[in-house]
């Protein structure tokens, strides 16, 4: 961890020995409501306000730790040529500015960590929620915002443990980060920091938006201070007096950061500055025959290099080419994008049939991962269904034949994606016996036929059965009888004899 940090420390404490005692104004330290700020012991020891001033001060002239280089190189044109920005937000939650500052960042896409004070939590946990809500890294700053090289190892224990356990009992689980407050930290405070299983990080880059600073002042104290190639932790306060100016600067630290080649990025369990991996889910509209299928992709971020993922349909209940046009593409998510569209027309096959499905599959991404590997797509059919009506049929009995058959037929108006089913009530001559039948139709015929058996009465008499629709799925009955005659053996045609 950060020696230029320790060094700072003590140039800042000797630097105090030397001053004796300052004034505290309204810094970081007294803007704090619930955090009580412990007393020093001797003159000697600093007010922690004035520490982090002397701290700040002193920044600029120390010669520094080479900044760790990012893995973009420097020089490359495009986006993230210049590097990583990271921004952290100390001493919330806070009612009055936390929830808008999530809003900001969410609508900006830029990810932060919010080392929040457990008091600050005790007395706001559904702000401290609608951060992590957000997406949002949130670390520890102690209990109540005392400064660590005045404290105990036991007490230093002790505040991080309370904190931890009020996140948790937010409901929030904390990364393994904590930042000391005001940055406060030497070689023993480290141990006792690491001796509870957490990992301190300071900052960079610091524009000091405790002070009584202008939302301009504050943007530009953070954009001048940006380094090409280096590590850029930004320290602002969405806990303090000052907060509300300090947050409303940050569209316009992200926009002209941006502007200049930079990317916005997170930080590791180690605290070190990584850019995330844009995720793309998809969602697919169900969609009717006629119109077209969308495939609406997503990235959670902006993506600042090339990325892609490759898009194809896999085959469903819905056919390619009949129902739908295969598509097998690599869609590419511009910079700063974060939409892509894969579309295929449904077709209208005319045919009445339930809803059908096919697949998009998501595969082979490049500079983002898959959330939704598989997306269904649902084509909802519009057609009515058909039509159905029977027809009946004459035929004459063959000589001598004591019974005769004719043919009913079912006949649809036009095919149908699905099985039609028909029940059929008849009444069958002479005697009038009633009979029940169901014609299955298949999907795609148009007919379906009933052999229908008449017995035939000595005396060469016509008989008939008339035939009415009961029911029928997936078919509209249209009015009307079917009925199947058989005439006797034409006199002219009966045997001699
Ligand atoms: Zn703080």
């Amino acid at each position: 961890m950060p020696l230029t940090s320790r060094a700072l420390l003590v140039a800042g404490l000797v630097l105090l020995v030397a001053l004796g005692p300052v004034a505290v104004n309204d810094g970081d330290t007294t803007d704090r409501a619930g955090a009580t700020v412990q007393a020093p012991g001797t003159a000697a020891v600093p007010t922690p306000g004035v520490l982090e001033r002397l701290l700040d001060a002193s920044r600029g002239p120390v010669p520094r730790r080479a900044p760790r280089p990012h893995r973009t190189p420097r020089g490359s044109s495009g986006p993230c040529a210049s590097g990583l920005v990271v921004l952290t937000f100390d001493d919330g939650p806070d009612r009055g500015v936390t929830p808008g500052l999530v809003r900001t960042l969410t609508d900006l896409r830029v990810p932060a960590t919010f080392f929040m004070v457990g008091r600050r939590v005790a007395a706001a946990p559904e702000v401290a929620r609608q951060v992590r809500d957000g997406g949002f890294t949130i670390a520890n700053h102690s209990f109540d915002h005392t400064l660590m090289t005045g404290q105990s190892n036991t007490a230093i224990r002790a505040t991080l443990r309370r904190t931890d356990r009020q996140l948790r009992g937010a409901g929030i689980t904390p990364s393994r980060l904590m930042r000391p407050p005001y940055g406060g930290m030497d070689r023993r405070v480290e141990r006792a920091i690491a001796a509870a299983g957490l990992v301190p990080v300071l900052w960079d880059v610091d524009p000091r938006d405790w002070e009584r600073r202008s939302t301009s002042n504050i943007a530009q104290g953070v954009l001048s201070r940006l380094r090409p190639g280096r590590r850029n932790i930004v320290l602002q306060h969405d806990g303090v007096r000052n907060s509300p100016r300090s947050v409303a600067a940050v569209p316009r630290i992200v926009r002209e950061a941006r502007r200049r080649g930079y990317c916005f990025g997170d930080l590791d369990s180690t605290g070190t500055p990584y850019l995330p991996t844009p995720q793309v889910t998809a969602t697919a509209a169900p969609t009717r025959e006629g119109k077209r299928v969308t495939l609406e992709l997503r990235l959670n971020a902006p993506t600042n290099r090339r990325s892609s993922v490759r898009v194809r349909t896999v085959e469903g209940t819905a056919t390619p080419r009949l129902d739908y046009a295969p598509r097998d593409v690599r869609v590419t998510f511009p910079r700063g994008r974060t939409r892509a569209r894969v579309r295929t027309p449904a077709r209208h096959d005319q045919l009445d049939e339930r809803t059908e499905r096919f697949t998009f599959a998501l595969t082979g991404p490049r500079g983002l991962t898959v959330g939704s590997p598989e997306v269904t797509a649902r084509i909802l059919d519009t057609d009515p269904a058909p039509t159905v009506r029977l027809r009946g049929s004459r035929t004459t009995a063959e000589p001598g034949a004591t019974s005769a058959s004719g043919t009913l037929t079912v006949r649809l108006a036009r095919p149908s994606g699905r099985q039609v089913a028909v029940r059929l009530l008849g009444r069958r001559g002479p005697d009038g016996s009633v009979v029940r039948r169901t014609v299955r139709i298949r999907p795609g015929e148009r007919e379906g036929l009933l052999t229908v058996s008449l017995p035939l009465k000595p005396g060469g008499e016509t008989v008939r059965a008339s035939f009415r629709i009961v029911r029928a799925s997936h078919a509209r009955p249209r009015g009307g009888r079917g009925v199947v005659v058989v005439d006797p053996v034409p006199a002219s045609a009966e045997p001699v004899g």
